[in-house]
């Protein structure tokens, strides 16, 4: 186990509490990058009950390994043009993922767009990316759990686990 329940439960709390502060005047609309974040996202949306905010959600699916090459499979339902957006991620690893996302977002012209990731894996980044909020840096190894998966498995467990990583 790398990280337990309580340690994700007390962080979440904490990203809440700030981001809730960050946007008090800003009404985000906090988009989701579907399906690993579902479970860290429900539980970030209730550590900020304060907040006034919209949420929304992409789906998206990448193609090869790590080549970068993603495809949007559901959009947003509502226009982003001149409003605060808040992406929440639940992992960032080459970066190449959230790049396409960010660049896509960014033609729609938001007023500001922000990163939140529950996980920062530094180790294998080719692209600099602005992350305003992290949960966790971790290190160079494959996890799941609170969402992740392995091949659709996993994302139920409580807990972030360190699994032998695919082939
Ligand atoms: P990137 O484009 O940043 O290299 O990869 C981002 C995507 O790769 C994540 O959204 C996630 O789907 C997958 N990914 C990268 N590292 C991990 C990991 O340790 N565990 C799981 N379950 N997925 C990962």
């Amino acid at each position: 186990m790398l990280i337990g329940e309580a340690q994700l439960q007390q962080r979440v709390q904490e990203l809440g509490r700030q981001i809730a502060r960050d946007y008090a005047d800003h009404e985000p609309v906090v988009v989701g990058v579907l399906r690993g974040v579902v479970v860290f996202l429900a539980d970030l949306l209730r550590a900020m009950p304060e907040l006034r905010c919209e949420v929304d959600f992409l789906a998206i699916s990448s193609y090869g390994s790590g080549a970068g090459v993603v495809r949007i499979e559901k959009d947003l339902e509502r226009s982003i043009e001149g409003r605060h957006v808040l992406l929440v991620e639940d992992i960032v690893d080459t970066g190449l993922t959230l790049r396409f996302i960010l660049r896509n977002l960014e033609t729609r012209r938001p007023a500001s767009l922000a990163v939140c990731t529950l996980l920062d894996k530094p180790a294998h980044r080719l692209v600099t990316l602005p992350l305003r909020y992290i949960g966790f840096s971790i290190g160079d190894v494959f996890v799941v759990g609170y969402g992740l998966d392995l091949d659709q498995r996993y994302r139920n467990l409580r807990d972030i686990w360190v699994i032998d990583p695919p082939d």
